[in-house]
């Protein structure tokens, strides 16, 4: 018997690892992310963010401080030397290192709660207009991707964004940045060489030195070292300000950044209207349209912010984010994109925003660092969110909805979010929803839509608590995903990420 159990298991471990997981009990972690300290624009310091977690039962908190709040624009052709630059408080202008020991000293006073630190970057801007008309927009300023997950502080001091001078890197490239050398070789050459000119009266002969040469050679050596300065430190880097739009170049490039030093990257408040219009601040219009139609044109990103502006065209049923999944599963993308809730705190109750308001639900496996009491690992927490293994909720006034289960069964097992199981009969899809009242119970029922591929199959209209096993009569055989999309009074909402059924 012992014999058997031991090949059981052994042919688990080694055939299918997901049956595991999917059959283990899971506890859920309420994580949130996009919060600024006072390291950038928040109001808060790091310590007292904390305090609040604790006292609202945050179990991860993801800081998400501006990495670089700088702009420059410079007069050609030294536009790196006469420049006007604005810098504002940022990760980048005050470290990352210090930014990572801030989160650690905190992380040692409240050991039960996982804090990481992380940034909200804008990898790319540019300029239109004249300064000399006194007309300069300045464009994109607000396309933001946020990173975590990223190990080292310098991973995040090099990272690829205008204006950051560690961007850059050390190519074949930089010999042509390094081109002013020939002027000094030029005006050494000019300085010295003597030039001599004779001058004949009579049977005299005169012999005249010419001083303009030595001019000449000494102002070719100082327009060589201004040039030299102005592209010091000769790192090679794409993208700059001063050539319109790159589309979305400078950020697939973030993407491949972040990617490549194993991070987690969100597109941010995709649709935030609230620069839609240009804007004029200090003299300088500021312009930054939506940008849902980017999540579609980059790839390989973890996935975007579905709240609070990520919903009207992205997110809803059918639209941006059900077609990139359909990419995904009819293999025209390498990886699907999961949804993420953002907050964008700035400060307790600012804008109508608390700490807790919008929250991702990991879900941690109990034989984890997950167990009741314990902190979550940096690394479980960062594999669920590269995972897809969490979903999304936004408390309302006086209640909060809760996933406490959402599965597909089939013959093969169970799958939760973020995984894929195979199917040959129609597959079984399990949920269960609670309600956490702070008030006597919401007496108004809360709606399900049930998505398949981008379509809703399904609309369930029912009071809470609530437990619905749905048999799905699929008639395609292609490869699919199941989420839900749930709304109840109050604003109170659940965004499941998806679980992927293949016949
Ligand atoms: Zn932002």
């Amino acid at each position: 018997m012992k014999i058997y159990c031991l090949l059981f298991t052994v042919y688990c471990l080694l055939s299918n690892c997901r049956w595991l997981i999917a059959n283990s009990e899971f506890i859920q972690v309420p994580m949130v992310i996009h919060v600024h300290s006072n390291f950038s624009d928040g109001e808060h310091s790091v310590e007292d963010i904390a305090q609040i977690a604790e006292r609202k039962g945050i179990k991860s908190v993801i800081f998400s401080d501006h990495a670089l709040m700088r702009w420059e624009y410079g007069l050609w052709p030294l536009q790196d030397i006469l420049k006007k630059r604005v810098d504002k408080n940022s990760v980048l202008k005050y470290g990352a290192k210090r930014y990572f020991q801030k989160i650690e000293e905190v992380q040692k006073k409240y050991p039960e709660i996982l804090f990481l630190p992380g940034v909200e970057s804008a990898p790319f801007y540019y300029w239109s207009g004249k300064h000399f008309k006194y007309h300069l927009t300045l464009h994109n300023w607000h396309k933001h991707l946020l990173i975590t997950g990223l190990n080292h502080p310098n991973d995040y001091e090099n990272l690829p964004l205008v204006s950051n001078p560690n961007a850059g890197v050390w190519s074949f490239k930089s010999i042509v940045l390094l081109w002013p050398l020939s002027l000094l070789v030029i005006g050494y050459w000019v300085l010295v060489k003597k030039k001599e000119r004779k001058l004949t009266f009579g049977s005299q002969i005169l012999i005249a030195h010419s001083r303009a040469y030595k001019v000449l050679g000494i102002v070719i050596i100082l327009v060589g070292l201004l040039f030299l300065v102005n592209n010091y430190p000769y790192k090679y880097f794409p993208y700059d300000q001063y050539h319109g739009d790159k589309g979305v170049g400078p950020y697939q490039n973030l993407i491949q950044y972040v990617n490549a030093k194993g991070g987690v990257i969100f597109w941010a408040h995709p649709e935030a209207p609230n620069w839609e219009k240009p804007q004029e601040i200090n003299g300088i219009t500021l312009q930054t349209p939506i940008y849902p139609g980017d999540l579609l044109k980059t790839n390989n990103y973890t996935g975007f912010a579905i709240l609070y502006e990520g919903y009207k065209e992205v997110g809803t049923p059918g639209g941006i984010w059900d077609q990139i999944l359909n990419q995904y599963c009819k293999g025209i993308r390498e990886k699907p994109i999961w949804a993420l809730g953002e907050l964008d705190y700035k400060a307790e109750g600012y804008l109508g925003t608390y700490l807790d308001s919008i929250q991702n639900v990991l879900l941690m496996e109990k034989q984890g660092s997950g167990k009741v009491g314990e902190r979550v690992s940096e690394e479980e927490a960062i594999e669920c969110l590269k995972k897809g293994r969490f979903y999304v909720l936004q408390k309302a006034k006086d209640y909060v909805v809760k996933l406490e289960e959402f599965k597909i069964e089939t013959e093969e097992g169970k799958a939760i979010m973020g995984e894929e199981i195979r199917y040959s009969k129609p597959p079984k899809i399990k949920f269960e929803i609670k309600g956490e009242y702070e008030l006597p119970k919401v007496l108004t029922p809360i709606k399900i839509k049930l998505i398949r591929g981008g379509e809703i199959i399904k609309i369930f209209e029912q009071h809470l608590p609530l437990e619905i096993e749905y048999i799905d009569n699929i008639e395609s055989s292609d490869k699919t995903y199941y989420r839900l999309d749930i709304t109840g009074p109050q604003g109170g909402k659940v965004f499941s990420n998806p679980i992927f059924v293949i016949k």
